[in-house]
């Protein structure tokens, strides 16, 4: 490519709704978004997101425009991998370059790209809007640079396909975007989808899977939320345990690795000790690869806010969902390895089982040994902890809302009363990616 000639650049779709672990990964779209869309806790296509299969070649489109930015990074020395000198000005400042030869060749109507339609939707719920922020549904220029450099500073090593349910795909087409990213990309090593249990059960043959295997696709992240079929029905689901149970072992009787999200407290406070029960029969049966724990946060415009509402759901509170883990960890006999990798979790329950169990016990029961005003305290701390996390500092709305309890620069909560720290882990649980 000639020195400033952008004209062969053009943004990709990327799957920003991913599992953490591929949070550095070059993601493509074999579909978009999720034909189910009907659990009660998931917001994440719940403000009009259409869900839609892409042809193999939008995929291959889509993977040549990404190596064509990868190819003009590397370039200008700015790739992100240890060897280039990146620079944050750098970077920003071929984007600019690269929008504004966009727009004057009319390829964009203005050099402010959105990256989600739906952000300035009228009525929209404020947190939602925000969730909005982090669902690029239509990629922008800098955010296709920012993932392919993201991507080399990562190691420029794994792949994801999403969206929702890659295993609806037939095995030819996953065949065919795996060889094609692989030859594209040849730094590609692992290759990971998100799947539906009930599709691997009673879609794929294990023939077919084998297939997905011998392509390169590495790992399949379940949801399973729940083992219990009735907190899967109260949820709308649409799968059952034995989805589960079915479809995870044939995953990984094909070679392919599998990794499953557990939801504690998705059954609120009715069938909380259900939840856990349960949740570890299914994991016992499964002997996934990881558990992954991520806390039921709930989501404006999603069926259990709804239910919250009119008083059919009374969610879990924190210490009920602290004893579903404490069950998970001690009821799961299997060997696997737990991972607490979400900022929604109050607790850091990381550990091989069942060599960490009694480590992780010892984390738990610490907490739950706590007198109540002191796991009120806990919680606001641990919280702002996971806030700080993601944000890298506390958000001027957040540090306003603080500000009476921020004394020398230091939080203190010590004058707050019950009912305020409930408010503040509340406030701060609400702005929280799960
Ligand atoms: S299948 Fe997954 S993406 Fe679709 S609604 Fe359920 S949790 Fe959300």
């Amino acid at each position: 490519m000639k020195s400033n000639n952008y004209s062969e650049i053009e943004p990709f779709e990327i799957s920003s709704i991913r599992p953490p672990t591929e949070n550095s990964s070059l993601t493509f779209r074999l579909t978009r978004n999720c034909y189910w869309n009907r659990c009660g806790f998931c917001p994440v296509y719940k403000t009009g997101s259409r869900f839609s299969k892409r042809t193999i070649e939008e995929v291959e489109k889509d993977i040549s425009r990404a190596k064509i930015i990868d190819k003009l990074l590397i370039d200008k020395g700015i790739s992100g991998s240890a060897s280039s000198s990146y620079s944050e000005h750098s970077l920003y400042s071929l984007i600019a370059d690269v929008k504004r030869e966009r727009f004057k060749s009319g390829r964009i109507p203005s050099l402010y790209e959105k990256s989600n339609d739906l952000e300035d939707s009228p009525g929209l719920d404020e947190r939602m809007r925000w969730f909005l922020t982090w669902f690029k549904d239509n990629p922008t220029t800098e955010d296709s640079f920012t993932h392919v450099f993201s991507w080399r500073a990562g190691g420029g090593n794994t792949c994801f396909f999403g969206d929702a349910d890659s295993l609806i795909l037939k095995p030819d087409f996953i065949a065919r975007a795996s060889s094609f990213a692989k030859e594209t990309f040849p730094t590609i090593n692992r290759i990971t989808i998100y799947g539906r249990t009930k599709s691997a059960a009673k879609l794929r043959t294990p023939a077919e899977l084998k297939i997905f295997a011998a392509s390169g696709i590495n790992r399949v992240h379940f949801g399973l939320e729940s083992g219990s079929d009735r907190v899967l029905e109260l949820v709308t689901k649409g799968e059952t345990s034995d989805d589960h149970i079915k479809g995870a072992l044939k995953i990984k009787d094909s070679g392919i690795s599998c990794s499953v999200y557990v939801m504690p407290g998705l059954g609120g406070k009715d069938l909380s000790e259900e939840n856990g029960i349960e949740t570890a029969r299914v994991i016992n049966a499964v002997e996934p690869d990881f558990v992954r724990l991520r806390t039921l946060e709930i989501f404006p415009g999603t069926g259990l806010y709804a239910m919250i509402k009119n008083g059919t759901f009374t969610l879990a509170d924190e210490e009920d969902v602290v004893r579903e883990i404490r069950t998970i960890v001690s009821e799961t006999s299997c060997r696997t390895e737990i991972v607490s990798d979400s900022a929604t979790n109050l607790l850091n329950i990381n550990g091989t089982l069942p060599f960490d169990r009694e480590r992780m016990l010892q984390v738990i029961d610490s907490y739950l040994s706590l007198s109540r005003r002191e796991k009120l305290e806990f919680s606001v701390k641990s919280r702002i902890e996971s806030f700080m996390g993601q944000y890298g500092g506390l958000t001027e709305d957040i540090y306003a809302f603080l500000s009476p309890y921020i004394k020398g620069g230091m939080l203190d909560i010590s004058d707050a009363g019950d009912k305020k720290l409930i408010e503040i882990t509340t406030v701060i649980r609400g702005k929280l990616m799960p």
